[in-house]
């Protein structure tokens, strides 16, 4: 029988020999040592890859996925990949990269039973909960402005979690970022939210959630 999958093994064999062809030593590099300077966390939806949006290479960002780009200390799956990337990689910018067009979200809005999804994405339900003033939008743009509340959100989750609270307090430089990526047109968006080590994490949030407020409400 034919390997159904036979072209993606070729694809991976002409991949490696264009990267070998510019740098004959890049895997030999990256089998020592990987020092990336940024750490991604976003969707798991296919539109989104992290290392192609960003223009980055094998071993440049760290990446975490899951569905929504949701950051909770009690996953110890992405709490692992981020204390791994503080505490061992020294990472110096992690970036929470949300979309729009976004299934979770989208999902989030609507009041269909979706199966244990439901409780993945309770959370992000809540951000609906505590801004009730988007049930006032057109139902595209409350998906959008879910879509940006939902990246500042999983920034503050980051930002209050005892790696990074840890990380601060000792004087490390470690920045997070809030990102929107556009699925229609492979763009980013405004940066949302950008927190700093000194920075008033809870002004910056809260100034954050009024700017998209604002820009929805006009
Ligand atoms: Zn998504």
């Amino acid at each position: 029988m034919p390997d159904p999958l036979a072209h993606l093994i070729e694809n991976n064999r002409r991949w490696v020999e264009t990267i070998t062809a510019q740098d004959p030593e890049f895997f030999g590099k990256l089998a020592k040592q990987q020092r990336p300077e940024y750490m991604w966390i976003g969707c798991c939806d296919s539109r989104v890859p992290a290392n192609e949006i960003i223009g980055l290479l094998p071993g440049e960002v760290f990446v975490h996925r899951n569905v929504g780009n949701v950051v909770l200390s009690n996953d110890l799956n992405c709490m692992s990949a981020v204390q791994y990337a503080v505490e061992v990689l020294g990472i110096r910018h992690l970036i929470v990269c949300g979309h729009y067009n976004c299934g979770a979200v989208n999902a989030s809005l609507d009041d269909m039973a979706h199966g244990l999804i439901d409780f993945w994405i309770w959370p992000i339900k809540q951000i609906q909960r505590r801004n009730p003033w988007i049930s006032s939008l057109e139902k595209g743009r409350q998906r959008e402005v879910m879509c940006e509340l939902n990246v500042v959100e999983q920034v503050s989750n980051l930002a209050e979690c005892k790696v990074l609270r840890r990380a601060w307090a000792e004087g490390q430089l470690v920045d997070i970022h809030g990102w929107v990526y556009d699925v229609q047109d492979g763009r980013l968006r405004d940066v949302v939210v950008q927190l700093e080590r000194d920075g008033d994490t809870r002004a910056l949030i809260s100034a954050a959630e009024a700017a998209i407020r604002a820009r929805a409400v006009g």
